[in-house]
């Protein structure tokens, strides 16, 4: 034995990643536990990786909210007696390296992480394993672990009803209970100085930070919002959604928490197809059905449309209509309004986002990675996973994707979706003074109007023109039809 092996420090390690959790955390508990019966201290580190970070293109406003949640992280942790540490390195593939230096002076018994179902993530992880390193995964993301849930041929399912059905079947079956908050270790330490990321930061105050305002969140939408969510999920002016999404997002929340809180006031909603809660349920599973996919088809990962036809698409580079676009100048308030929404305050409403995406890759024919980058520039509640479902959903080049025939109509969207223009006038105030029929029918703007001078700009493409182009570009897409 060497003389530094004779003087390392045996140690357990909790490694924090997209879980910024200490209720419901698996990963947490077991180290927790180790520590305890073995008498060894216990190390909290979040590893910050600034390059991998730009290279995934999570945006300056989702690494703000992640600092905030992991200052409220340091500050619980410390109630346990747990130092969290903050280590640097610029990629994964140092990652190794980093870990390697650190216990030079301390030797690993076990270090305990959620596992992540993204390929480069998960590569990093494979890494550490093969160098011998004692990593413990846990299975934090789903409610049923990724590849648990197939086909009777043993295969992912390609369409989520199918999937729907047999993870309800599965589910069922299951004893869902999120494990508490672990035990002091120690007694309570103070915090040396608060966790700062090393990357330049957007703002997102405008949301609450911390375990305990996403627990809130979950608890007044499910007494006050579930039932009604399948009537008023659509309408963007309705705070009828949960948006817990941006702590989903970063594992603020598990998605057990959430189950568990919804059945207990649903406690039929897996298996009753007419509970009320059955909605809300369903937008649990699609979470879990595009983790699962990009388990099974790690190319998702890369860029790639999950339908192969999808790369002979001649899509338009079209920069100044990208540009509108992504500024919220396109000339259809419905469209304008969402992207200045996502703009403002880093969210997007789910029936918005479906109408922007297939605006930017149907109407102007635009390239649906994109759209993908800029949304997770943009989104506090960026998700791999989430982000390329709904984009390759919307551009009909994904895996159970809206037809590439079905096109959304700006005009009739914006009509049924927000009839009285009153989403539409909190973000596109040039159009206040407009008749409903000019805001949802921009195109039918009256001749005055036209020579008036207004800041807002005419329509970038023409309805039913742009239709005809989609349909006739994106029928490259017609053999899989
Ligand atoms: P609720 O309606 O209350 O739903 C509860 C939770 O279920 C959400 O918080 C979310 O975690 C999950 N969920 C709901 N709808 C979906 C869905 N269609 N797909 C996957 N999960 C869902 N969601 C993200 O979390 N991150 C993204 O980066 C993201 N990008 C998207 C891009 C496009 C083009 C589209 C069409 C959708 C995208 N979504 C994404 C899905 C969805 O729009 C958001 O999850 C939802 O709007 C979040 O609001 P909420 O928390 O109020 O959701």
């Amino acid at each position: 034995m060497s003389s530094t092996s004779v003087q390392q420090q045996k140690t357990v390690f909790i490694w924090f990643r997209q879980d910024l959790r200490i209720t419901d955390n698996q990963a947490l508990t077991a180290a927790v536990k180790m520590a305890r019966q073995q008498r060894l201290p216990l190390k909290a580190v979040y590893i910050a990786t600034p390059v991998q970070w730009q290279r995934h293109d999570v945006g300056p406003r989702q690494l703000d909210f992640m600092q905030r949640h992991l200052r409220c992280l340091q500050q619980a942790l410390a109630m346990l007696g747990i130092e969290l540490s903050l280590w640097c390195c610029d990629t994964f593939e140092d990652v190794l390296l980093l870990w390697q230096q650190q216990l030079e002076q301390q030797r690993a018994v076990a270090i305990f992480a959620g596992r992540e179902p993204e390929i480069n993530e998960q590569r990093r992880d494979q890494q550490l394993l093969d160098a011998g390193l004692p990593l413990n995964l846990t299975d934090e993301h789903c409610l049923l672990a990724p590849g648990s849930v197939r086909n009777q041929s043993g295969e992912m399912y390609r369409v989520f009803t199918p999937f729907f059905k047999r993870w309800r079947e599965m589910a069922s079956r299951k004893a869902f209970v999120p494990l508490p908050p672990p035990a002091p270790l120690a007694s309570a330490i103070s915090v040396p100085a608060p966790i700062t990321l090393p990357v330049a930061l957007g703002n997102s105050e405008s949301w609450r930070a911390g375990e305990g305002e996403a627990k809130q969140r979950l608890q007044q939408f499910v007494l006050q919002a579930a039932e009604d969510y399948a009537q008023q999920r659509d309408f963007p002016a309705i705070d009828g959604t949960s948006s817990l999404s941006p702590y989903l997002a970063l594992g603020v929340l598990s998605p057990r928490q959430c189950l568990v809180t919804l059945l207990a006031t649903f406690p039929e909603a897996i298996v009753d197809d007419t509970s009320p809660a059955r909605t809300w349920l369903a937008e649990l599973v699609w979470r879990e059905f595009y983790r699962h996919l990009l388990v099974a088809f790690p190319h998702l990962c890369m860029g790639v449309s999950f339908n192969p036809l999808g790369s002979d698409i001649q899509w338009r580079q079209a920069d100044e209509d990208f540009a509108a676009w992504c500024e919220g100048r396109t000339g259809y308030p419905i469209v304008d309004a969402a992207m200045r929404q996502l703009n403002q305050i880093g969210w997007m409403h789910n029936r918005l986002r479906m109408i922007v995406a297939s605006f930017l890759t149907k109407h102007l024919l635009i390239d649906w990675r994109r759209g993908e980058r800029w949304f997770r520039r943009q989104l506090l509640d960026g998700d791999l996973a989430a982000n390329n479902g709904g984009w390759q959903w919307s551009a009909g080049t994904g895996c159970d994707a809206q037809p590439y025939f079905r096109i959304f109509n700006p005009m009739t969207q914006s009509e049924k979706f927000d009839p009285d223009a009153s989403f539409i006038k909190r973000y596109v105030p040039e159009v206040a003074d407009w008749s409903l029929k000019q805001i949802h029918h921009p195109e039918q703007r009256s001749h005055a109007q036209l020579f008036t001078v207004s800041d807002y700009p005419l329509p970038i493409v023409e309805h039913s023109a742009a239709r005809a182009r989609a349909l006739d570009r994106l029928s490259v897409l017609k053999k899989a039809n």
